[in-house]
Order: C-alpha cells, then structure tokens, then sequence
C-alpha cells in the first residue's frame, strides 16, 4: 500500500508478515501484568490476540520513491533462514518478493538499500538463495550499512559466539551481510547521512541508538512535515501507553527509552508521521503538535479516542 505520497516523495510500506504473535514477557520482560492488562483494554484485538493473550506484532518494509531514486529501507526477514536459537525468525517461507512486485517493484528497480539495524527480520532479503548460494536479491543496488552497526557486528562474527542468540546472528551475517560484501555493492555511512534529495524532500539516515549501537532511523523531509521510519525504536503501540518499556533484544534498555522518548517527541513538535516497522498492518499514528497527544489510528475509532485520552497524561 503507499503509506504516503505527497510532491516529490512516494512511501510503499511493504509487508513481509501481517501477523506475528509473541507472548507478553518474551517481547517486553519487564511489562507488569497490571500494564498488560490496561494496554489490551485500551488498544483492543488488533494488537493482542485474546485467546492467547499473545501480542500481535508485523514485518513491514519501506520502498522510498524519491524523483528518480527507489531506495528500500529494511528488507525483512528472508526465507529459509537458519535461526535454531531465534526461533520466531526460523525458516520463514513468504510472498515477499511477489509483494515486492504486486507493488510495481522489481528487484532491478532499487537502486539503494539501507537497513535500519542488523538483526535478523531487518536485513533479511539482502539476500536470495539461487542454486545453493546466497545472492544479493538487488542486483543493481548500492547497499548502505551504518559504520557502528556495522563494526559491531563484524566484530562479532570475528570473535565468535559466547550463546545461541549470537550463534544466530552469526549466522545471519554469513547469509544476509557476507554475500553482499562478496559480491555487491556496498558502502558505509556515518551518522546524518543524506542518502536521496528532490526539491524540497530529502531522506536522511540519522543515528538512533539503544536496540542496537548503530540503529538508525530514516527521516523523510517534506514541505509541511514528513515522516520517519522508526525500525525498532517501537515495537508496539503499548509502548506509546509505556514508553519506557524495553523490548527484550535492546541492547542498552536506558538508551534505547530515551531514543524512543526523543523520536515521540520529534514526531509531536515537528508534525512527522511514524512509519513503523512492527505495527500490525493498517495502523498509524498521528500526533498532535496543538495538544500534544498521539493517536493511534486503526479501524476502531473507539480505541483512538481511549488512547488519545490515556496519552495526554503520559507525554508532556
Ligand atoms: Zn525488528
């Protein structure tokens, strides 16, 4: 779908799953059953199944059309990929690249890839399988990778695996960052990175840190306003009632609610859209500069308006 078009900038949110589920305390280990419960009352069924009690995440990516540069922010998980240790993101099996091109995309038409971080469901299609190996799935595009993120990263896979998780993430360089670095075209960035511009419009990777080192978000600049795609800053709209509740995979919790306090704040005083990575599907969020409130927008205008009144008395 495109999430917005407006002068010299289109926005195709591209989703790799509608519905991901995890139970409460694996996703946010320190949430209380007290704010779990306020949080479903409030947001309702498109974001917590009430048979399971289970949150209800999604994997979206982003096409960025700016005048004549097609840039793909996060390219979600992949499949068939080996995670024995992270297995919500084991062996997947989707239409991805058929939504790719249901959108009027194909592969050949990106010219700049860009990950908002390097984990596992962000940085999955860098790569395709063809005949037994790993192959950059952009055969034309320069991908960007955030120096920190990185450095890290590498350093990681030199010194080799203390847990499982890392093993998995490991195993996530050998076949969605290694193939390209071996065969494609690819770059390092620093921090405030202008990667496209068009007129008044001009996409932006800025540093983002606290799930991982060298997170980052890409901002969309626009006449009278813009967007923001937020990766993992956000998972969950409980996290617009609870923002400083940390996800589990963050790598420094306090920094990471900071970030998150700072990219609400951004989005209420400079009138930005939030384009997130994880929402179930449909959903957006608005703020309001005048009242300085959030709203979540879904199909329920109910539960706008509770979330609406929930938030006046938690950002400020
Ligand atoms: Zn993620």
């Amino acid at each position: 779908m495109i999430a917005r078009s407006r002068g010299n900038v289109e926005i195709r949110r591209v989703s790799e799953l509608d519905r991901w589920t995890f139970r409460a305390s694996d996703l946010f280990p320190q949430i209380t059953e007290h704010e779990l419960r306020a949080a479903s009352a409030i947001l309702g069924d498109r974001f917590f199944d009430q048979q399971s009690h289970a949150i209800v995440l999604a994997i979206h990516t982003y096409v960025v059309r700016i005048g004549t540069t097609t840039v793909l922010v996060d390219t979600g998980n992949g499949n068939g990929r080996d995670r024995p240790n992270l297995v919500a993101h084991h062996m997947f099996e989707t239409d991805y690249l058929e939504r790719l091109r249901a959108a009027r995309i194909q592969p050949d038409d990106v010219d700049l890839v860009i990950c908002t971080h390097l984990h596992p469901d962000h940085c999955g299609w860098n790569t395709t399988l063809r005949s037994g190996t790993w192959r950059p799935t952009f055969p034309r595009a320069e991908y960007l990778f955030h120096r920190p993120e990185f450095e890290a990263m590498r350093d990681l896979v030199i010194g080799g695996a203390d847990n499982g998780v890392q093993a998995d993430l490991i195993r996530m360089w050998n076949d969605s960052v290694q193939p390209v670095l071996d065969e494609g075209r690819w770059g390092l960035i620093d921090t405030d990175c202008v990667l496209a511009a068009e007129g008044d419009a001009v996409i932006t990777a800025r540093t983002a840190p606290g799930h991982t080192t060298g997170h980052l978000i890409i901002d969309i600049d626009e006449a009278g306003g813009g967007s923001i795609l937020c990766g993992d800053v956000i998972h969950h709209p409980l996290q617009l009632l609870f923002p400083y509740l940390s996800q589990g995979g963050d790598s420094d919790p306090s920094q990471a609610a900071e970030t998150r306090a700072a990219l609400l704040r951004r989005c209420i005083h400079e009138g930005k859209t939030m384009l997130t990575a994880h929402f179930p599907a449909g959903v957006e969020v608005s703020f309001d500069s005048q009242e300085n409130t959030y709203t979540c927008l879904g199909d329920n205008h109910s539960e706008a308006r509770a979330s609406r009144a929930q938030n006046q008395l938690l950002i400020g």
